[in-house]
């Protein structure tokens, strides 16, 4: 045996370039999180449970780990993941398919099949997600909501991050068909909804128009709470499969959870009136669904802990941290503002330096298609542009604040961002003594 070869924990750190200074600075703040983590913990043992249970109910089988060619037909596999995601919702029917190519066309099949020629969209809760501007087009677009005739409607956040009830209210009028609910913050810097609060919206809203379908993106916040926007009132639930319900097992994928005639609606959009969901070949996916959602609610609890443990750090330091360090948590993002380049540049590298595919490659700032800076983004990741696994990215304009998310182990998650503010220290950015200080 070589003389090194079972190096102690720490020297091993050591080896993959974290100094022993920034791992005391870590284990100093970890102390302080054990609380945060048992609740945590408590969150991912009650959706574990939920999602055996659902699987169990469902019956699931060897057989439906086979998967079909071809049109798809009688495919059991298929019919009964949907059926657990409908169990874990608490929906009546669900589409969970590999041919909705992401969260985007997720979102996008929900709203072009559940609206019609001369209906209204209404978001109260500002701008939604970049992508759906083009969806919407709120940014011009082929094949856009307004193309065919449905218009859109906004009501922003108050300036405390409170829902405009006035606003909202005189927005609602006889076109208005659908309401858009986004849970998470995404790129901006508004809190994210809690499930609670996302309750008291569509409650709000019901009241003042009972047929309005209310539809919520749910992107990066399933199993952060114990229960869903469909357990409070919403219609439809809507997200992607390499974000959290993928469990980083899902190579491709979306889903919609909700009424059984919102689902019917997308599942004749997806593939064509008259088929549904009768068609749809699953080809070899479905063990990755079935065990990515086994082990979606512990993923998810390894990544909300790298968030906690990233926002206590960074604020330590002095930077600003949406959410902040003791804020209770409704999605996986933890945002940082730097304030200058170096700094997202820097953090960047770190997360990159600490995955475990394309470790050795250094990212830089790109022109990314459908963003007016340039953005930098680190993700060494096995399935493709995965957010629930590791990943950070920031757009290089002020307030030069890094968006980081995932990790599909929490001690991968703690190693990343250790990385991270090595890279600061190696570059100066963050000095010797403010971590000494901490420490001592
Ligand atoms: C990621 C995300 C989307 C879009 O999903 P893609 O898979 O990137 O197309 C939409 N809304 C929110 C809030 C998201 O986080």
């Amino acid at each position: 045996m070589k003389p090194n070869a079972n190096p102690s924990l720490p020297s091993l750190y050591t080896d993959l370039g974290i100094s022993p200074e920034v791992l005391a600075l870590g284990d100093r703040i970890l102390s302080g999180l054990q609380e945060r983590f048992a609740a945590i913990d408590a969150t991912a043992e009650y959706n574990q449970l939920k999602v055996l249970k659902a699987m169990q109910e469902n019956q699931v089988s060897e057989a439906c780990l086979l998967g079909t060619t071809g049109y798809g037909y009688n495919d059991l596999g298929r019919d009964t993941l949907e059926a657990v995601y409908a169990s874990v919702f608490h929906t009546e029917d669900a589409l969970v398919r590999p041919q909705i190519t992401c969260g985007t066309h997720a979102l996008s099949l929900a709203l072009m099949s559940n609206l019609r020629p001369g209906d209204e969209l209404l978001s109260h809760v500002g701008k939604p997600y970049d992508t759906l501007e083009e969806v919407i087009g709120i940014r011009p677009s082929k094949g856009s909501l307004r193309e065919y005739g449905v218009s859109y409607r906004q009501v922003d956040l108050r300036a405390d991050g409170s829902f405009d009830y006035a606003a909202i209210q005189k927005a609602v009028n006889e076109k208005t068909r659908l309401v858009t609910i986004q849970r998470s913050k995404g790129y901006q810097t508004r809190p994210t909804l809690s499930v609670e609060r996302i309750g008291e919206l569509i409650a709000f809203i019901k009241d003042i128009k009972p047929d309005v379908i209310c539809m919520v993106d749910n992107c990066y916040g399933e199993f952060v709470e114990t229960i869903e926007p469909s357990d409070v009132g919403a219609d439809m639930v809507v997200g992607s499969l390499i974000k959290n319900p993928g469990g980083g097992l899902a190579p491709i994928g979306g889903y919609i959870a909700g009424r059984r005639e919102c689902v019917e609606n997308a599942a004749f959009r997806l593939t064509s009136p008259g088929l549904g969901k009768e068609v749809g070949a699953s080809l070899g996916v479905l063990p990755s669904f079935y065990q990515g959602l086994f082990l979606a609610p512990n993923v998810t609890a390894s990544a909300l802990k790298g968030a906690v443990f990233a926002a206590n750090i960074y604020e330590r330091l002095g930077y600003p941290v949406v959410p902040d360090a003791s804020e209770s948590r409704h999605d996986i993002i933890q945002a940082v503002t730097f304030g200058d380049p170096e700094g997202v540049v820097a953090f960047c590298e770190g997360i990159q330096a600490a995955a475990p595919v394309d470790s050795h490659v250094t990212p830089e700032p790109w022109d990314m298609p459908g963003y007016d800076a340039k953005v930098i983004m680190a993700a060494g990741a096995f399935v493709s542009g995965s957010s629930i696994e590791l990943s950070a990215d920031g757009p290089i304009k002020p307030p030069y604040a890094v968006y980081f998310q995932g990790g599909l182990t929490w001690h991968h998650a703690k190693f990343g961002i250790l990385r991270s503010l090595q890279s600061l220290t190696d570059r100066g950015i963050v000095t010797r003594e403010q971590i000494e200080g901490i420490c001592r």
